[in-house]
């Protein structure tokens, strides 16, 4: 099977700026997830403009959009709400003051009102620097200093927990008592003593952790969904046990939901799975697109926050453009039925590719939930890290996604990454991508 991505006929100007790009920027490109190394090999696509559902990259093709963005458009792209919004913001109000709005209020309450973990909410820019705020708060309301973490999840950059995200298996321990392994060279060392890592779904290593060493951890911090290892659901009961047990050993509970936030449903995925963890985080399915993110939990842990105890800081946080893309998302968001329809067609869509992997036999098998899933190569279930990494075929993913795109199709090459469905994608464009994996699916088993 040859890809026209790799002969580069069909996106030769994304060729061309891939080299002008790398002599003025380390890698061509401004985050990892889009170099070469994380599977956009041989360069990434450059991208001229988005509408709706659909891409069109810089040599005028155009694909139906499940990368969105890595999940921030979850409206499509230039939903006309939120943009007229921030549009009127720069052009009648401004964009930073360093001062409170009355927006702002108007902003919390929606967050407060929607997500049933949160009495009190601060904002900032990014999934990073909420997990930061979090994890630190966490850490000063309990007095203690660990973090369990679990290997395979992503919870952002910083120092504290860009550990465990993707390890080499032979560097990381053993299965049962995984070691932090930092993301590479530049973390502090020291950093790693206040890290368990521990394999997800797995109920006895989390209790007998912290019946052990429960006294001196501050947090558990998770994803409801494993949404950076491919998609991986919550075994029945898991997130409940992971309640009960951090509730009784006096741990707080960290729900990571910068993806499934906003997206899994307006609750999130605490709402969706009926958890109600202490500390909250949100991000991307915040802003329409614009960077804004939260982080919020419970009355007496944010306390800390409101006399200053904890300081968390920004001079961008709130900024008035993140403000107004917000509100303008969250009333879009808010509208009736928009859930149940954003279900149908991303359900029409996982059930359909799920169905042909089984019609054509194929050992793979669709994981997730509602608009956010993957499409695992591998002959069985993946419940966690090491097992994506001994059973799931990257070459697969590699030539299913290569057919894809040159069928118009758009998502992030890395089996380890989701597709995303958006409130713009409508049925015509499910089936349309239905008849792409159909041909795509079929010329890999011949070729
Ligand atoms: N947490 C999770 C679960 C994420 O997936 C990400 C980013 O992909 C982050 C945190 C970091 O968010 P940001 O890229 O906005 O800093």
């Amino acid at each position: 099977m040859t890809s026209s991505y790799q002969q580069p006929d069909r996106t030769r100007r994304s060729a061309a700026l891939f080299e002008q790009a790398r002599s003025l920027i380390p890698g061509g490109v401004n985050s990892t997830a889009r170099a070469t190394w994380s599977g956009w090999d041989p360069y990434p696509l450059f991208v001229e403009r988005g509408t709706g559902s659909r891409v069109t990259d810089a040599d005028g093709n155009e694909y139906i959009d499940y990368l969105l963005g890595l999940g921030p458009m979850l409206l499509g792209h230039r939903p006309p709400a939120v943009t007229r919004a921030v549009v009127e913001c720069i052009e009648q109000r401004g964009t930073m003051f360093a001062l409170p709005s009355a927006d702002e209020i108007t902003l919390a309450r929606k967050i407060v009102a929607a997500v049933p973990g949160l009495d009190r909410v601060r904002l900032c820019n990014t999934g990073t620097e909420a997990v930061l705020y979090a994890v630190r708060l966490a850490r000063a309301f309990t007095g203690r200093h660990k973090l369990i973490r679990f290997e395979g999840m992503y919870h952002g950059f910083s120092d504290g927990v860009y550990w465990s995200k993707h390890p080499k298996l032979d560097a990381a321990g053993r299965d049962d008592s995984p070691v932090a392994v930092p993301q590479g060279p530049g973390l502090p060392r020291g950093v790693g003593d206040s890290l368990i890592i521990l394999p997800w779904n797995d109920v006895e290593a989390l209790r007998s952790t912290l019946e052990r060493e429960g006294d001196q951890i501050a947090a558990v911090l998770s994803e409801p969904i494993m949404c950076n290892t491919g998609c991986i659901l919550p075994e029945p009961g898991y997130l409940e046990a992971m309640r009960e047990l951090t509730h009784k050993h006096g741990v707080l509970m960290i729900l990571d939901e910068v993806i499934t936030g906003f997206r899994i449903a307006l609750g999130g995925a605490q709402s969706h799975y009926g958890i109600t963890p202490d500390l909250s985080v949100f991000a991307k399915g915040l802003g329409g697109g614009f960077p804004v993110a939260a982080m919020g939990g419970r009355r007496d842990v944010m306390a800390l926050v409101e006399d200053g105890t904890v300081s968390i800081a920004g001079t961008y946080n709130a900024n008035m453009i993140a403000v107004s893309a917000a509100n303008a998302t969250l009333d879009e968001l808010a509208k009736p039925g928009m859930y149940e329809r954003l279900y149908a067609v991303s359900d029409r869509l996982r059930e359909g590719l799920d169905r042909l992997v089984r019609d054509l036999r194929l050992p793979a098998h669709v994981v997730g939930l509602g608009p956010v899933f993957q499409l695992w190569f591998a002959d069985r279930p993946i419940r966690n890290y090491r097992d994506a990494v001994r059973h799931a075929d990257h070459d697969a993913f590699r030539r299913w996604w290569e057919g894809m795109l040159d069928r118009g199709v758009l998502f992030h090459p890395g089996a380890y990454e989701n597709l995303f469905v958006s409130f713009a994608h409508s049925e015509e464009d499910v089936d349309l991508t239905l008849a792409a994996a159909r041909e795509t699916l079929t010329e890999m088993m011949v070729a």
